[in-house]
């Protein structure tokens, strides 16, 4: 990878920092997530999802819900009284946050009014943990879903990564599609339900549709600008003259189109990071929500358009210049939630960016860790319990970093100028995890 790069740069000069990530990360021979996908335990970094892999999942026999199980009537806090009343564990004994998104999406499907297809569309499922919980809960719920029609899309460039997904979710029970179907791939989930895969969300067929991006904007190809005494510049990458075979950091000596498309007039930084891609992608789950309905959950590392020098590389669990053996490095810079809401072009109401430990918290989440404490005999699974827990929820850990962002339609929040008045009081329950959990 670096002697490609190398050779490019000598031949057509420097890049932005957005092409070098581009390469070091998806380059279909020698990008790390295109050859190895490093997520996972043994990989670079371990997602929140993958914590709870960490310690072992184990199923429990689904349990019947009782007829009287309405997550409608007041969303989160049914689900967990459900939970505490019978205070049996039906779902797994573990805490991960993916067993609270699927209880989101559950209880947004519910508000909105259960329609009749969903289609649960992640963009980059790594190794496909996030989607398998997620469809674990669908399942536990199957007599809250049962007349609706769930199939799984999986938006996933790296080969590798879509090959580690298809053995999790399908057992490798898969088959590649003809060239003239938008999807590269399909099979049955070990539920039974149908999962196809694509390069590009905008494969993805129409329909009413919950989309996930866990940790997936954070590795969208990012530029740098900097604002010097002649006016904005961009970061680029070059060789180092003095050191060979050694990137390094210039600048522009000139405005590149991309200051000039990118930098918002109102800038007030003087350093500044821009995921053009992160946008385009918001603008595209905008406009298919506003059509056809659904909503849009980002959980990431990420600021509110504060932040700015965030870019940054991982190499086993370690933090690595970004500059060095590219390719072998996971590199990453934190979601400006700031630019994905101005994205949104008010196509679709947005939620947040709120700390992972409010949203978690919002979903019961010290509820459900009650729940599985008194039901743990054992001290090691009542310490892996306080582990998880700690490190979902710690401000020093993922709680204050890590933010979650929903893209909702307009009509399913109430206008807060009509919050107050009882006439026109809206029969919506409020959305869960962006609100308090009350406890009647
Ligand atoms: N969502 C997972 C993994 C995040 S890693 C989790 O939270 O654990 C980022 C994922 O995005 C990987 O699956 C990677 O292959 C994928 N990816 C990176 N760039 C992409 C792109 N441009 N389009 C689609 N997927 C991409």
């Amino acid at each position: 990878m670096l002697r490609h790069l190398t050779r490019k740069l000598r031949a057509s000069g420097p890049v932005t920092v957005a092409e070098y990530m581009r390469e070091a990360l998806t380059n279909p021979g020698q990008g790390y997530y295109t050859r190895r996908g490093g997520v996972g335990e043994s990989g670079d970094f371990i997602t929140s999802p993958e914590i709870s892999q960490v310690f072992g999942e184990c199923e429990n026999s689904p349990q019947k819900l009782s007829p009287e199980f309405d997550l409608a009537h007041s969303g989160v806090i049914w689900f967990h009284s459900g939970l505490i009343s019978r205070s049996e564990d039906w779902l797994n004994p573990v805490l991960s946050d993916a067993l609270l998104i699927g209880v989101w999406y559950i209880s947004e499907w519910m508000a909105m009014g259960k329609p009749s297809a969903l289609q649960l569309v992640e963009l980059g499922p790594g190794r496909g943990t996030l989607t398998e919980d997620i469809l674990r809960v669908f399942k536990q719920l199957s007599s809250v879903l049962s007349k609706c029609d769930v199939s799984v899309h999986l938006v996933e460039v790296s080969p590798k990564l879509s090959e580690i997904q298809a053995v999790l979710l399908t057992g490798g029970k898969v088959q590649p599609s003809p060239e003239d179907e938008s999807a590269y791939m399909k099979g049955i989930s070990k539920t039974g339900i149908p999962i196809f895969w694509y390069r590009d969300i905008q494969d993805v067929p129409p329909g009413y549709s919950f989309y996930l991006a866990h940790e997936f904007f954070d590795a969208l190809p990012i530029h740098k600008f900097q604002r010097t005494e002649k006016g904005w510049r961009e970061v680029l990458v070059d060789i180092d003259p003095q050191v060979p075979d050694q990137l390094r950091f210039v600048l522009s000596p000139s405005r590149t189109p991309a200051t000039q498309n990118f930098i918002q007039p109102e800038e007030t930084r003087d350093h500044v990071e821009v995921c053009p891609e992160a946008g385009v992608i918001v603008q595209r789950l905008a406009s298919r929500i506003e059509k056809d309905g659904g909503a849009a959950l980002v959980a990431d590392y990420g600021h509110d358009g504060t932040k700015t020098d965030t870019f940054r590389g991982f190499r086993n669990h370690q933090l690595h210049d970004v500059l060095s053996a590219p390719g072998t490095a996971d590199l990453t810079a934190d979601v400006d939630f700031s630019y994905l809401r101005k994205m949104a072009q008010g196509k679709t109401a947005t939620l947040g960016p709120i700390k992972q430990r409010e949203f978690l918290k919002n979903m019961g989440i010290d509820l459900r860790l009650q729940v599985l404490l008194q039901n743990s005999g054992d001290t090691a699974t009542r310490e892996q319990l306080l582990h998880s827990y700690d490190m979902l929820m710690n401000p020093e850990k993922m709680g204050d970093c890590f933010n979650f962002f929903a893209l909702l339609p307009h009509h399913r929040l109430v206008h807060p100028d009509k919050k107050d008045k009882p006439e026109s009081k809206s029969p919506l329950p409020p959305v869960a995890g962006f609100n308090e959990l009350l406890l009647k």
